[in-house]
């Protein structure tokens, strides 16, 4: 062929072909270029998106440890402030310790007191009771009623037109307790229930007790009364049984109260059994009045004692010839105190 001999054209040839070659290997290259890319991308695009989430956790996480810092914060100022309400607790304890043992000592000394006011009063009362006999008042005194006897007792006082002083229990007989007040007489307080162990098993008890006698009375007669007498007396020890002291305390309690106490310094000794003979119960009245210029006598107001219902009127009779006249008890009138023994 013509062409292809001439050496020119050999050379053209040549050249074209290198020229075909070199632009279909650009292209290879480039063509795995673009598929590089596409790969990449997608992983970017990948990548970021759990970028995101992770971002998500962090801020998430984040969010909660800032919580519970707060809360760690709250919690240590709660602390603190719980810390020093229990130093003022401790402080406020130590304080009313104190304050106790200041208050202890001070009725200590009241108690001292009244022992030796008592003490005194003893004294006084057996110097006069040493004064010529019959000279002074008489208070008849019954203690644990009302019963079926408390109006027998009461038509014998009202025939001798004088007063005498119920000491009364919570008994449920509180129809008697207007008749006693309607009629002129004194209403003291007993005692509710008259159990020993249940009165006596501390202060509170007492009080309690009292309470109770003096709201049964106030409804049946309207009379808030103001006297007292304790069960047993306030030299009973049958007390120290269940309470050391309580009598030592309620004989200045009491009276710190608004309640005048009695005791008294004849005893009937009808509570001695329980039917004593009449004429026993007056020989011991008449000569435990022997030599006293004033007495409280102590007798009972019980369905059981009607002997001394029977002695009454020789009792009042003896004592009116040795000259004493009678009287209801009222608060300001002296309580006829025997030495407390607990
Ligand atoms: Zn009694």
């Amino acid at each position: 062929m013509k062409f292809f001999k001439q050496k020119t054209n050999i050379v053209f040839l040549f050249v074209i072909f290198l020229l075909v070659a070199s632009l279909s290997g650009v292209s290879y290259f480039a063509y795995e270029k673009h598929s590089d890319y596409v790969e990449i991308t997608a992983g970017i695009e990948r990548n970021n998106s759990a970028l995101d989430e992770a971002q998500k956790k962090i801020d998430e996480l984040t969010a909660q440890i800032a919580d519970y810092s707060s809360k760690a914060t709250q919690n240590e100022q709660e602390k603190a402030e719980l810390n020093s309400q229990l130093q003022a607790a401790l402080a406020e304890k130590a304080r009313l310790e104190q304050e106790n043992n200041n208050l202890k000592s001070q009725i200590e000394q009241l108690v001292q007191k009244r022992r030796d006011e008592l003490q005194a009063q003893i004294a006084l009362n057996n110097v006069d009771q040493a004064d010529t006999a019959g000279s002074g008042i008489c208070y008849l005194t019954f203690d644990d009623g009302p019963s079926d006897n408390t109006l027998k007792i009461l038509d014998i006082l009202d025939a001798y037109g004088i007063k005498g002083t119920f000491f009364v229990v919570g008994n449920g007989k509180t129809q008697y307790m207007s008749q006693i007040v309607n009629r002129g007489h004194a209403i003291g307080l007993h005692t509710a229930t008259h159990k020993y162990d249940v009165i006596y098993k501390d202060i509170n008890s007492y009080l309690h007790d009292v309470k109770q006698i003096s709201d049964i009375v106030y409804n049946a007669t309207g009379v808030r009364s103001n006297i007292m007498r304790f069960p047993g007396g306030s030299s009973n020890v049958v007390s120290a049984k269940y309470c050391q002291g309580i009598m030592s305390d309620l004989t200045v309690r009491m009276p710190s109260l608004g309640y005048s106490y009695y005791d008294w310094n004849v005893n009937s000794g009808d509570a001695d059994a329980v039917a004593v003979p009449a004429q026993t119960i007056v020989n011991r009245v008449l000569s435990g009045a022997k030599g006293k210029s004033s007495i409280c006598v102590l007798m009972h107001d019980n369905a059981a004692k009607t002997t001394t219902v029977e002695a009454l009127p020789a009792i009042i009779e003896g004592l009116d010839a040795m000259g004493f006249r009678f009287a209801p008890l009222t608060a300001d009138v002296y309580g006829f105190y025997q030495p407390v023994s607990n």
